[in-house]
């Protein structure tokens, strides 16, 4: 349907692994077949991969990253998700609601740095009452994958410290999610004269336009906040939405949008000359199937 949509709207679809020739020119590689392409103008938007600490060794068995973890072909009894942001909070309630025994852990003391302190109060509330091991503030030491005793052949055992206390504790599997980095090193930025920053990101001006004056970048790419309904649609989303986008993380219980503290709507609100209404977190309800059918 997209394809579709792509050719009606004249746009040309090529596939393989594009890198740049120079400024104009990109070479796209499939199948030992190198075609080139020109352009005046040229849009990076080559996204993100979970960004791969040294000191885990992902072996797609017991160690994971929030890719390889979808191509898990057991179901652990126990998972430990390293790392409390967005995606490490989402997989964690996603295997929590499928029956495993989770322990999210994160070296700071909350959830969701960011997100509204009295929705995440909420949401850790939550997590803790439906079982959920919360190990924030703790500082990770070790994880080391070893022969398992049952069921697995490896499992992976964790080490952790808070104050005085040290404690190791067994998983069937590890998640890790720390974090994001560009999908540059094929693009071949060098001949080009573009550098990512340390943060394994493009840096843009207002105009998404890159140091090289011809090309762009757009989308997980740049960096900041990594959520596709933040990606520009028209043009800079910044001039076509009437006020700042809520950030959404997909719970179980709580299909909310939170909105982060520091991009709280109220100045804007005041700005538009439109009301704001504010619900306390008690009144939003987990809504059924059913119920949503009813609507
Ligand atoms: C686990 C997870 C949960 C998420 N949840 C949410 C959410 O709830 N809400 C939300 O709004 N966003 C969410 N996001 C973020 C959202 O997926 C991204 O913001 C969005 O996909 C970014 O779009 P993009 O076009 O920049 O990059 P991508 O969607 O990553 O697309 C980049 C494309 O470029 C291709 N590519 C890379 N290098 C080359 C090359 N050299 N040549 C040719 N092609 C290349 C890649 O194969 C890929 O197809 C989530 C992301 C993850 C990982």
């Amino acid at each position: 349907m997209i394809e579709n949509s792509l050719e009606r709207n004249g746009i040309q679809v090529v596939s393989g692994s594009g890198s740049f020739h120079d400024a104009k020119t990109i070479i796209v590689e499939k199948d030992g077949v190198a075609t080139r392409f020109t352009g005046e103008k040229i849009v990076i938007a080559t996204g993100t991969r979970p960004r791969r600490a040294p000191e885990f060794d992902f072996d797609g068995f017991t160690i994971f990253d929030s890719d390889t973890i979808l191509e898990m072909k057991f179901q652990p009894r126990t998972l430990l998700v390293i790392g409390a942001g967005v995606i490490g909070v989402e997989y964690a309630s996603i295997f929590a609601r499928t029956g495993v025994r989770v322990t999210l852990y994160d070296a700071r003391p909350d959830l969701l740095k960011s997100i509204d302190k009295e929705m995440v109060s909420a949401l850790t509330k939550q997590f803790a009452k439906s079982g959920m091991k919360l190990r924030l503030g703790w500082t990770l030491h070790s994880v080391e994958t070893v022969p398992g005793e049952t069921g697995r052949a490896w499992r992976a055992d964790a080490t952790y410290t808070k104050d005085d206390e040290a404690i190791t504790e067994k998983f069937d599997a590890v998640l890790v999610c720390q974090g994001r980095t560009g999908n540059f090193e094929k693009l071949g930025l060098d001949r080009v004269g573009l550098k990512p920053d340390d943060r394994g990101s493009l840096k843009v001006n207002k105009n998404y336009q890159t140091s090289v004056p011809n090309i762009y970048a757009v989308g997980d790419i740049i960096g900041a906040r990594l959520l596709r309904h933040r990606r520009p649609s028209k043009g800079d989303w910044r001039h076509c939405m009437p006020l700042p986008v809520p950030t959404l993380v997909f719970q179980r219980r709580f299909r909310m949008a939170f909105i982060r503290s520091r991009r709280f709507p109220q100045s804007a609100c005041k700005r538009k000359s439109l009301k704001l209404k504010v619900c306390s977190t008690s009144s939003v309800r987990p809504r059924t199937p059913n119920s949503l059918a009813a609507k």
